[in-house]
């Protein structure tokens, strides 16, 4: 990570867990657990339904709300759909974009995505885009190709200003939930990728200020070898993020790096 030019994300991804009962207790536990002085902005991505209610609890705090998706229409005739507008009304700061289990589950289309990356940016709401390969992608050499791809999709249209605005989360998708991460060179190296990509279609300083997260089974053992990589600016973290211990001792992690 890179203090000085990049903000240090934690972010949780809660997925379909939780219920509304939790949250106080959740975030009281976090609450406590964290340390004193900000080393990271925290986020909860969290079910809709439950967005409402962290944002009240965390009001005043230095939690934020993320979403875990967003409408690519702004509003009307979508059964179901949560637009940025209604997400940045509520006070929900991030949200994630093209998560792969929206891409496998739902047929999320990196069109779709970008369309919700530009949705977002204009309701103020800060996009984590998701990219990473399955692992035959790996097996035949087309990770950095895909990610590539996949990045250059997301970001399509956009001018460097908003590119600043963004946040990247290289995620491969052998590693999400499967207890198997990525070596930290092998993380590095693709969002050391993902850096170059972007220095290449908008310009060096882009690419600097943009925060890149690593996520695939990170947790409090494996997290500081992870975060002390130079392109590696924090964690976007599924399975560890439902214990609020463990994700405090996450974000205590980050105190270590300048
Ligand atoms: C995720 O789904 O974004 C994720 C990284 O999950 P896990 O940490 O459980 O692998």
């Amino acid at each position: 990570m890179n203090r000085k030019y990049r903000k240090v994300i934690i972010a949780g991804n809660w997925k379909m867990n939780k219920l509304a009962s939790d949250v106080r207790p959740f975030l009281q536990e976090l609450r406590g657990a964290m340390p004193k002085a900000k080393t990271c902005d925290t986020v909860i991505c969290a079910p809709a339904v439950l967005a409402t209610s962290i944002t009240r609890t965390m009001r005043d705090t230095r939690i934020v709300c993320g979403a875990q998706d967003v409408s690519e229409h702004d509003f009307g005739a979508y059964t179901g759909e949560i637009s940025a507008s209604m997400l940045a009304d509520i006070e929900v700061r991030y949200c994630i974009v093209g998560h792969s289990e929206r891409r496998q589950y739902h047929n999320e289309t990196d069109f779709q995505v970008s369309a919700k990356v530009k949705k977002l940016l204009s309701a103020g709401v800060t996009p984590i885009i998701c990219v990473g390969e399955s692992l035959l992608q790996r097996e035949y050499g087309l990770t950095f190709d895909y990610v590539t791809y996949q990045t250059k999709a997301a970001l399509s249209g956009l001018e460097a200003k908003d590119v600043r605005k963004c946040v990247i989360a290289y995620e491969p998708i052998w590693a999400i939930g499967t207890g198997k991460t990525a070596t930290a060179i092998q993380a590095q190296e693709v969002c050391a990728k993902i850096r170059t990509v972007i220095r290449d279609n908008f310009d060096a300083r882009t690419a600097r200020s943009v925060s890149i997260l690593y996520g695939g089974s990170m947790n409090s053992k494996n997290c500081a070898e992870l975060l002390a990589q130079p392109d590696i600016d924090g964690g976007l973290i599924g399975g560890s993020s439902l214990d609020p211990a463990e994700l405090a001792k996450i974000i205590e992690s980050t105190v270590d790096f300048e």
